[in-house]
């Protein structure tokens, strides 16, 4: 591990230079990929809309002069976003509707969704709350006061599930009081969160986080989003050790992406690659139907896919095959 150079405490976390270090650009992604200029307009128009964000780190992994990488495409704006597609929505999975008192989400039984940063990382473009108003919707405001009253006026809720946006974003300070005040509601036994930044921007499990995490009576779980298996580099091994000497149960979810990950070779080597860090996959989500993302369906591929995964790997590695549906009591498992 790289010793901590920083020694005066004004210094920030290395994590947080490299988030904002993050490419904005796309004319700098394309030229740090030596890409093709001529996909510049497009990227351009698609980014006004939603705008490219990727950490170098992340870029780092992918093969320069392949317009086709698959963790690219996961980033990389597109003209096809700005098709209209029909069956495509705003809120695809009905989270406006779940929505209760500020940025909680509660549409299962016994835990619920703090919607607590609408910011993140890395944009991918395929994302089911590209259009969700953070602003309106934001447990983080006011101290979370309106979240931890909702959670202690219920007994049933035993699992809080950080989420976002990336609730990874925010801050040790803030995460770490929010952590306690959690901690000091009898009937929560789980901490959850559910973030991609232990894969895009590894560096984020330091010291400060491990604290805070493992560090209240509540068992954490992290739930990361790895969606192929050039993601998990050298550096996402590290950071899933330290969380794991620490006692954090990790696993993964994934969507399936046309032109990512919709080939049974790309998932088994996802679920052997995982598990070689110590996280077992959970889920395999089908694409939400959310606007823009339409050129991501790969749904015709689950069905052969699924029992491609089952005679190939151990039980245990073969992700569950879900879809989110608006106003059921959990995800909806696919019959493949
Ligand atoms: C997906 C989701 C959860 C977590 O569901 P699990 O099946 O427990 O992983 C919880 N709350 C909301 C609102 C969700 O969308
Ligand atoms: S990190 Fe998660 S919430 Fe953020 S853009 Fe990607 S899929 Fe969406």
């Amino acid at each position: 591990m790289p010793v901590q150079l920083h020694a005066t405490s004004s210094a920030r976390p290395r994590w947080q230079q490299e988030l904002a270090d993050a490419i904005r650009d796309p004319a700098e992604l394309l030229s740090l990929l030596e890409l093709d200029p001529a996909l510049l307009p497009a990227a351009q128009a698609a980014a006004a809309q939603f705008p490219l964000r990727v950490p170098r780190g992340f870029v780092a992994r992918m093969r320069p002069g392949d317009p086709h990488d698959p963790l690219l495409r996961q980033v990389l704006p597109l003209a096809d976003e700005l098709r209209p597609a029909q069956d495509y929505l705003v809120d695809p999975v009905g989270d406006l509707e779940a929505m209760r008192a500020g940025g909680v989400l509660h549409k299962y039984h016994g835990r619920v969704l703090l919607v607590i940063t609408g910011a993140c990382a890395i944009h991918c473009r395929y994302c089911f709350r590209r259009h969700f108003p953070y602003a309106e919707a934001n447990a983080a405001a006011g101290g979370f006061a309106a979240a931890l009253d909702y959670i202690r006026a219920r007994p049933d809720i035993s699992e809080v599930i950080l989420s976002g946006g990336d609730p990874l974003v925010l801050n040790d300070r803030r995460l770490s009081e929010l952590a306690r005040q959690l901690a000091a509601i009898p009937h929560l036994r789980r901490l959850r969160i559910h973030s991609r930044l232990p894969i895009v921007l590894p560096s984020r499990i330091d010291a400060d986080l491990l604290d805070w995490l493992t560090g209240t009576r509540l068992q954490p779980v992290l739930v990361v989003h790895a969606n192929h298996p050039r993601e998990l580099s050298d550096e996402v091994a590290a950071a899933a050790a330290r969380l794991r000497e620490r006692g954090v149960t990790l696993l993964n979810q994934a969507v399936l992406l046309a032109g990512v990950n919709d080939d049974a070779e790309v998932l088994v080597e996802l679920s052997e690659r995982l598990f070689a860090l110590g996280i077992l996959p959970y889920y395999l989500h089908a694409l939400d139907r959310v606007q823009g993302a339409s050129h991501f369906n790969s749904d015709q591929a689950l069905r052969s896919l699924l029992p491609k995964l089952r005679a190939r790997l151990p039980g245990y590695l073969v992700p569950r095959a879900v879809r989110e549906e608006p106003g059921r009591a959990s995800k909806t498992p696919l019959p493949y």
